[in-house]
């Protein structure tokens, strides 16, 4: 698809800079450039994709003044980014430069392009599809490493393999469904089993759905700071061991239980991120006042924290609060324990408490400075751990592309609880699913959503 107007923009940013690139785009690209240079038959002759050098020239067609000397390269449609004829002028990065090459172009017949207007062509005329187009602004506007790597995912076309997979998923299951709905009543062939079959693969898609909305989930929560949060029984050394941790006072220590009334925290960069870590006021039964609160906070951060530490006491018996953080924590994840004070006892009852709920766990006695090493140690390998998650990515990178496959999964959730018999209303949702797939990539999209992805763009992009 040919689009009539030949747009141009800067592409680099704006200010000084030691150089700049300017692109021309549409019908008339190689002609509105050619008319603004010295050497307008060595243009027509280097071929595509050569780059020369020329001199910029003012009007009346090559004899007017030179603005810059530039290089240049010419794509011809359809091996471009936008699909179009385009050409990319590299120029120096003044200002002034800038502005008036911008000005002679517009003189020559181009238009100022508009906010992702490149992009948006490229998307019109097949080049890339929407993914392909977010992942473009993914990719300018990624601040974290786990942002590139998404971004990256996504403009290698890394989602496309997953997404076919769950397209002939439905296909396929609505090909049997539809089989079932002709021949159901007549037929003993939907034999015993077959409802199940369908069923569980329904089962098995959304999972890998949910897996994905998960994956993205946690991707957003380690794009800003990881909060950890040291919680367990009053006198367990829960301060002692942040304090170890960070490696300074920060928290108070004292002998009585219940000394830690609210949570103490510290923000730092560790290990290439931003932690937060928290120390909790001790979990145990309180009546009423300043301290029931302090204990209602800390089962807030077992609930809400990204990684819980739970602290116990190598000399006390376990008691119910422990267990209480485990049961709590089983679906959240990312829960390691401390058997503390193994100066005093070894900590047997403890030890076995976590081996039993398979929760990763290191001894130590965090009154000691020189068990510093170790506790860090751990608390990196987790934190790494969680990070490992991160590297796998999401084929989610963008807020439409979540809102979508939420739909999808809503759309099979539909599907799985069905009554059984009712195939009619599964195959409504099947083919909704499919629909839904259509329009993660961009097909037979409004034109509202076209113009909010683009509108995020950069002019030039
Ligand atoms: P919290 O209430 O869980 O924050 O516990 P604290 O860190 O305030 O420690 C309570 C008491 O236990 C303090 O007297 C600490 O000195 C002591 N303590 C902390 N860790 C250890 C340890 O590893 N060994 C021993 N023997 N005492 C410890």
């Amino acid at each position: 698809m040919q689009t009539a107007s030949t747009i141009a923009a800067l592409a680099t940013p704006h200010g000084a800079g030691a150089l700049a690139v300017i692109r021309i785009s549409g019908p008339d690209a190689f002609s509105v450039v050619e008319s603004c240079l010295d050497k307008r038959e060595r243009f027509w002759a280097v071929p595509s994709r050569r780059i020369a050098l020329y001199s910029f020239v003012g009007t009346a067609r090559g004899n007017g003044p030179v603005i810059d000397r530039v290089t240049a390269v010419k794509y011809s449609a359809p091996r471009s980014y936008t699909g179009e004829n385009m050409v990319e002028i590299i120029c120096h990065g003044g200002t002034a430069v800038i502005e008036r090459i911008l000005e002679l172009l517009m003189d020559a017949g181009a238009v100022y392009a508009k906010r992702g207007e490149f992009t948006r062509r490229a998307f019109l005329n097949g080049k890339i599809d929407l993914v392909g187009a977010e992942a473009v602004h993914q990719m300018v506007s990624s601040r974290t490493a786990a942002q590139h790597r998404n971004a990256v995912i996504s403009h290698t076309g890394g989602y496309r393999p997953l997404l076919e997979k769950w397209r002939q998923d439905v296909e396929q299951l609505l090909v049997e469904i539809e089989y079932a709905i002709e021949f159901g009543e007549e037929e003993d062939a939907r034999a015993a089993g077959h409802d199940e079959r369908i069923s569980e693969r329904i089962s098995a898609l959304h999972r890998e759905v949910s897996a994905e909305l998960e994956k993205r989930e946690l991707m957003r929560r380690y794009e800003g700071s990881v909060e950890i949060a040291f919680v367990g029984p009053p006198n367990a050394g829960k301060s002692t061991l942040m304090n170890l941790v960070l490696g300074y006072e920060r928290s108070i220590v004292f002998p009585e239980a219940g000394t830690t009334r609210d949570a103490v925290s510290e923000t730092m960069s560790w290990r290439g991120m931003d932690v937060r870590f928290v120390d909790c006021a001790g979990l145990r039964a309180v009546g009423e006042g300043i301290e029931r609160m302090g204990v209602e906070r800390s089962w807030e951060f077992v609930e809400a924290s990204d990684v819980v530490v739970l602290v116990t006491a190598a000399d006390d018996k376990l008691r119910s609060e422990e267990r209480e953080v485990v049961g709590k924590r089983a679906k959240r994840g990312l829960l390691v324990g401390v058997v503390n004070k193994v100066d005093l006892e070894r900590g047997e009852e403890k030890r076995e408490f976590f081996e039993r709920n398979g929760v990763p766990f290191v001894c130590t006695a965090a009154i000691q400075r020189d068990q510093r090493r170790p506790v860090v140690d751990f608390l990196s390998a987790t934190l790494e751990g969680a990070r490992a998650h991160l590297e796998e990515g999401s084929i989610l990178c963008t807020k439409r592309q979540e809102i979508i496959a939420k739909k999808i999964s809503e759309e099979l959730f539909c599907m799985e609880t069905a009554e059984k018999n009712s195939e009619e209303i599964m195959a409504v949702h099947a083919r909704n699913v499919l629909e839904l797939l259509d329009e993660f990539v961009g097909k037979c999209t409004p034109e509202e959503t076209l113009n909010t992805v683009f509108e995020q763009f950069c002019i030039g992009k």
